[in-house]
């Protein structure tokens, strides 16, 4: 395929050539395996190489192998224009006779029902980053691992990590998903998922896209990918949480909406900054909400040391724990209001709603508060962790409320 040089200067990488290396990269590691694998999470990378993929092996470019899986990682939490336009892309895929999977966590394990209804905080970026792996890598190892057991060899898994132009200079994959406006996961679908539990040693991982700027990414997405000689894909409306004409500028960062591990929410202001899409400004209102249920008043602590199976102290006494029910119903009212706000503006503007939290995930929910459930190691008869308290420390002395 030879496509028109869109960058002048010696220091970036020419499109072509981006294409060309990616080329390279398939060709080499491709024909190796029988069966490959592709985790598209709908941000703008994987998008990219799901697209392009599928292109290339459409105009012959590369081998098709004997079977290709897609797996659609579905959060339940994805900013709206990237869910819409995973729908049609999806459609446009089954138009071809080719299948999603789509891979969700547990009812139970979901975000929304993990914090609110088994009460466990939500993560931030100093102690508790349990979102990632639960919402995106174990349904995916999952996942894998039931399409292994129906497949004979091992499955090349082809991700959409990136790293422009240092990838060449380094083949060190960072696990940051805040570098370069990577998606949430990508180094972990690239390091983590291959170790995982069941398809330990039954997968390869092959990051084909790994030198792409975030240019060639816009390019790919906007220009070309939408034209009809490159696959017709409805990949132009993903730019718009990007920063919509200012994508590549802009660069943002993608994942949950609300995330509570990125200090702003780029990827939300650059949607709402848009006309089509202000009527999602209400979702604003989650970032603060999961701020504020980490908040002491609305969690539970221990009250003194604890020790460990092997009998050591562990290394935080009267650690903060689980969200009271209180804090669950208010955050589960605040979570169904902003929905409601939302989908109120939609169905008056004649606009697509969101589904953040549906009527089954709601009953789960308001089930496991109603069975007093608390995660495990708490019983719930723990005082709130704004109590005042007597000090504990780690030696197991004792500082006294001073009062
Ligand atoms: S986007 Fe944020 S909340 Fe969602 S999985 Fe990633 S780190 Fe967790």
């Amino acid at each position: 395929m030879r496509q028109p040089t869109l960058f002048e200067g010696t220091k970036r990488l020419v499109y072509d050539e981006a294409i060309d290396l990616t080329l390279q990269s398939l060709q080499a590691y491709g024909p190796a395996h029988d069966h490959w694998a592709i985790a598209w999470s709908g941000g703008k990378d994987s998008t990219a190489l799901l697209t392009l993929i599928i292109h290339l092996i459409e105009v012959g470019r590369i081998a098709a192998p004997k079977t290709l899986t897609i797996f659609y990682a579905d959060t339940r939490q994805e900013l709206l224009p990237l869910a819409i336009a995973a729908q049609r892309i999806t459609a446009q895929l089954a138009a071809r006779g080719i299948a999603v999977e789509i891979v969700m966590a547990p009812l139970d394990k979901r975000f929304l029902v993990y914090i609110l209804g088994r009460g466990v905080p939500p993560p931030n970026n100093n102690t508790l980053r349990w979102c990632t792996r639960q919402i995106k890598i174990d349904p995916m190892a999952d996942a894998l691992e039931a399409r292994l057991s129906a497949l004979d060899g091992n499955v090349l898994m082809l991700t959409g990590v990136r790293q422009g132009e240092s990838a060449i200079r380094d083949q060190r994959i960072v696990m940051s998903c805040g570098k370069d406006g990577a998606e949430c996961g990508q180094g972990w679908y690239q390091q983590v998922l291959p170790n995982a539990k069941g398809i330990r040693g039954r997968i390869a991982t092959l990051a084909p896209l790994l030198h792409w700027r975030v240019c060639n990414i816009w390019d790919w997405l906007r220009v070309f990918a939408p034209m009809r000689e490159y696959g017709g894909w409805s990949t132009a409306l993903i730019a718009d949480v990007y920063g919509g004409d200012e994508a590549e500028e802009r660069n943002a960062r993608t994942g949950c909406t609300g995330c509570p591990l990125t200090d702003k929410d780029l990827a939300l202001d650059n949607l709402i900054a848009m006309p089509d899409w202000a009527y999602l400004a209400p979702l604003k209102g989650l970032k603060p909400l999961y701020r504020e249920l980490r908040l002491p008043r609305n969690r539970i602590r221990k009250t003194g040391l604890e020790f460990r199976k092997d009998g050591t102290p562990a290394a935080n006494p009267q650690r903060m724990g689980p969200l009271t029910f209180e804090a669950r119903l208010m955050g589960l009212d605040r979570v169904l209001v902003i929905q409601g706000q939302v989908n109120e503006a939609a169905r008056s503007l004649g606009r697509p709603e969101i589904d953040l939290l549906n009527a089954e995930e709601e009953a789960r929910i308001r089930e496991l508060i109603a069975a007093q459930t608390w995660p495990h190691g708490w019983d719930g008869d723990e005082p709130t962790a704004d109590t005042p308290l007597d000090t504990v420390f780690r030696d197991g002395s004792i500082q006294p409320l001073l009062v």
